[in-house]
């Protein structure tokens, strides 16, 4: 099977992204090489406990990849899902990022199941924020958080339920960059394949799902997904 021509002849095209399509871009991903910050783990800060005990320390690792976000820039990887997108009949990008390479890209109606690094609701009265530097509300005076979807918590409903119906119609399914581990997220790789669509993986490592996919194509995003595309 020709990956090349399986994206080429799909009608209906779903991708799925996770960290690893912005590594290229310097930011790093959380499970792999060079994930780390000072001595803690992601799982150890993305967490609704991690916050409650020590909101500082846990704004200061966002703020720290907010900056680190801000100042990357979309990779070839990125720019090669807006070419695959055009002329498509369908077509829904889901992302488990939480940057906005995507959209700094060119790609529109990014599903971003797991909230963005930029968005800041407040913890009291929920009303939402763009990044703010001292993180309180100005309504009601309370503690600010990152609007991510931390581990423990669910992505939003109608965020994921639009992702869901997305994959269920799906000719193929494209996974890209993801260790596919954190659900429901790692789910819609099953959804996709008990709805008969095609699935491709691109990942330079070997992941849980390498053996149920259709196309495991190992090497990194930014030079696999622009010779997809070549010609198009
Ligand atoms: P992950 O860190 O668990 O896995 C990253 C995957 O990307 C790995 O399988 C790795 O082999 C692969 N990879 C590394 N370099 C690559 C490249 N050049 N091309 C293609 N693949 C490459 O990330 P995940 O699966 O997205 O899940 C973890 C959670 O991490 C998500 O919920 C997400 O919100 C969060 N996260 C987001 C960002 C971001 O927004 N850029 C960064 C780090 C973590
Ligand atoms: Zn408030």
């Amino acid at each position: 099977m020709d990956p090349k021509r399986l994206i080429a002849d799909a009608k209906s095209i779903v991708v799925l992204t996770g960290a690893g399509i912005s590594a290229e871009s310097g930011i790093p991903t959380f499970r792999g090489a060079g994930g780390l910050w000072r001595q803690f783990r992601p799982e150890d800060l993305a967490t609704p406990g991690a916050f409650a005990r020590d909101p500082k320390l846990v704004w200061e690792w966002y703020d720290w990849r907010r900056e680190l976000v801000a100042q990357a820039q979309p990779n070839a990887g990125h720019k090669a899902l807006v070419a695959i997108a055009a002329g498509k009949e369908a077509f829904t990008l889901i992302t488990q990022n939480v940057d906005d390479l995507h959209e700094r890209a060119g790609s529109q109606n990014v599903l971003h199941v797991h909230g963005s690094i930029f968005a800041e609701p407040c913890t009291r009265c929920g009303h939402r924020y763009s990044a703010l530097k001292e993180h309180r509300c100005a309504a009601c005076g309370s503690l600010t958080r990152p609007g991510v979807v931390w581990f423990g918590e669910m992505p939003p409903e109608d965020v994921w339920a639009m992702a869901e119906t997305a994959v269920r119609n799906a000719g193929l399914l494209l996974v890209v960059g993801t260790s596919a581990q954190v659900y429901p997220a790692a789910g819609l790789i099953d959804l996709a394949r008990a709805s008969g669509s095609k699935v491709i993986e691109v990942n330079p490592d070997q992941t849980p799902f390498s053996h149920a996919v259709d196309i495991s194509e190992r090497g990194p995003a930014g030079e696999v997904l622009p010779r997809w595309v070549e010609g198009i």
